[in-house]
């Protein structure tokens, strides 16, 4: 297996396109044609990080947050950035990095700590807008499902729990070649009238690429007619944050406790209380006092999530209970959630040559202590 292959695993549950601009997702150091002797799995890559999958054999990290985030202009080890890159790079180890890409994937960061809470009915907090597209084309009723599932393999027309989502109707169309046209219907200079079909079928927006290349490839017309239209809609299936419902009812005390039992949370920082029971809660793994407007519109009891500072406690007014449960103790199940995934992966993936082994780092990389 190659470094490529786990990319490629982990680009399914989180596609790289996905991740927000300011982030640096990828492989920020190594090169992807290298063979894999074993995979570690960490939320930060630090020294002693890198130490640790030199002593269990592993030349790929695969990290949560990426070490190397805005960007380097000397490697001199003059801080713990520049060291871990040194030694990573001195030892042959990779470095891949998904962070935000995680955090948009409907079954990412914010998806275990639901898990892990027991929420139901769960949806992303706050879907994105403008990342689906429409395309439209026009071919022979013939020729329509051939393309149609060809689009459909490129990725398109999947919406939710559904795929192979087109709308297709029948119309007429015209067209006349000219001298230099090789037309695979009629002939040159001559006005061909046809029944043809109309399809339209959704998909990501960064998915464009592939699927116009299934279009070019399975169309079979000579010039091929089509549109994309960029829409406005909301991607209830990416996005940040989740919101689902506790299986029963607890009052503010119990949950609060439930929350700091579940999260290994050593001190949890909370607004006040309002004699309230919670059955609606919203999460965020990492920095999420950016969501706390959108956790009170979806009229969640309490929104779990970390780096809440002192003002956004206020916001809480008296419509939602705000918990602060630390950015560590909020994202450390993400590593079980990639353990778990690459384990599925590498099973099914496994040859003659034998399972590449992975591993889940040991490291408590928490840079923040309780008292
Ligand atoms: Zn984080």
């Amino acid at each position: 297996m190659y470094i490529k292959d786990v990319i490629g695993f982990i680009q399914e549950i989180a596609p790289l396109e996905t991740a927000e601009s300011f982030d640096n997702v990828g492989l920020l150091v190594g090169d992807k044609n290298t063979k894999v002797s074993g995979v570690l799995i960490t939320l930060d890559t630090l020294e002693n990080v890198v130490d640790e999958a030199i002593m269990e054999n592993c030349n790929l990290i695969v990290s949560f947050h990426p070490i190397i985030f805005k960007g380097l202009k000397k490697i001199n080890g003059k801080n713990y950035v520049e060291k871990t890159i040194i030694k990573a790079i001195k030892n042959d180890i990779a470095i891949f990095s998904m962070h935000t890409a995680l955090d948009n994937s409907n079954i990412g960061v914010s998806a275990k700590m639901a898990e892990m809470l027991n929420l139901n009915r769960t949806k992303v907090l706050l879907p994105k807008k403008q990342e689906l597209s429409k395309l439209t084309t026009y071919i022979p009723k013939e020729n329509a499902e051939k393309l149609l599932q060809a689009l459909y393999k490129a990725g398109a027309g999947s919406i939710g729990n559904y795929s192979e989502c087109s709308f297709n109707y029948p119309g007429v169309s015209t067209f006349k070649g000219n001298d230099f046209s090789n037309p695979v219907i009629g002939k040159k200079n001559k006005l061909e009238i046809n029944p043809e079909t109309c399809i339209n079928v959704l998909f990501e927006k960064y998915k464009e690429a592939q699927i116009l290349e299934a279009l070019f490839k399975n169309h079979i017309y000579e010039e091929v007619a089509y549109e994309i239209i960029p829409l406005n809609n909301t991607n209830q299936q990416l996005g940040m944050g989740m919101v689902g419902e506790l299986p029963i009812d607890l009052s503010e005390e119990q949950f609060l406790q439930m929350v700091k039992d579940v999260f290994f949370a050593e001190g949890i920082r909370f607004s006040s209380l309002q004699n309230k029971k919670i059955k609606k809660v919203a999460v965020l793994g990492g920095s999420g006092a950016f969501a706390i407007d959108q956790a009170k519109s979806m009229r969640a009891d309490a929104y779990i999530s970390a780096d809440f500072k002192y003002h956004d406690f206020f916001k809480a007014e008296k419509d939602i209970l705000l918990v602060d449960i630390g950015h560590y103790e909020s994202e450390q199940f993400t590593k079980n959630l990639l353990f778990d995934y690459l384990n599925k992966k590498f099973t099914n993936f496994a040859t003659s040559l034998g399972k590449t082994k992975i591993v889940l780092s040991k490291i408590n990389t928490n840079p923040i202590n309780y008292l």
